[in-house]
């Protein structure tokens, strides 16, 4: 029993890395790799402060916890999409501090958070975010290479970094 509920929790995990690496490629932001370390705790490795735009950078903080919450409650009604992140709850910390460190008023965190969950929820961005997270991880590590074999020949949808670069 406790053994699947610590599947389960890492599950959520690969969900929510999930969600970051898809929007990396999405918004093609170079990243190394990603990696489940614990049931609460994962990451993906990239230039520590990428010199990108912030508002793309806070989608791809939102991706996390908007794909940790589509996974553990699918029939979760859109608004309480990543409403972990905006309390600090239920993440594994470290998107909260990036969020805090972006400062952003709610009039622009809501609307950002509301065009993440878009391409997060996406039924074809959904299957791939699912791929990847259940891509098999040995290592509990997946290079961002083998993330791009998944991704190949998918058609994904731009619309969101059209969006914010336009605001
Ligand atoms: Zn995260």
């Amino acid at each position: 029993m406790e053994e699947d509920s610590i599947l389960e929790n890492m599950k959520k995990t690969a969900f929510h890395e999930a969600g970051h690496v898809f929007l990396h490629e999405l918004c093609e932001i170079p990243y190394k790799s990603v990696q489940i370390f614990s049931e609460q705790e994962g990451r993906v490795f990239g230039n520590e402060e990428p010199p990108i735009d912030p508002l793309i950078y806070a989608c791809i903080c939102f991706s996390g916890a908007v794909a940790q919450d589509k996974y553990a409650d699918p029939s979760c009604s859109p608004k309480y999409y990543g409403i972990s992140l905006q309390e600090g709850v239920g993440v594994n910390g470290s998107d909260f501090d990036q969020y805090k460190k972006l400062k952003l008023p709610e009039n622009h965190f809501l609307p950002l958070l509301d065009t993440t969950r878009k391409a997060v929820i996406d039924i074809d961005h959904w299957e791939l975010i699912s791929k990847i997270a259940n891509a098999p991880m040995e290592k509990k590590k997946l290079q961002s290479e083998e993330v791009k074999q998944i991704l190949e020949g998918s058609n994904l949808n731009r619309d969101i970094v059209e969006w914010v670069l336009a605001r």
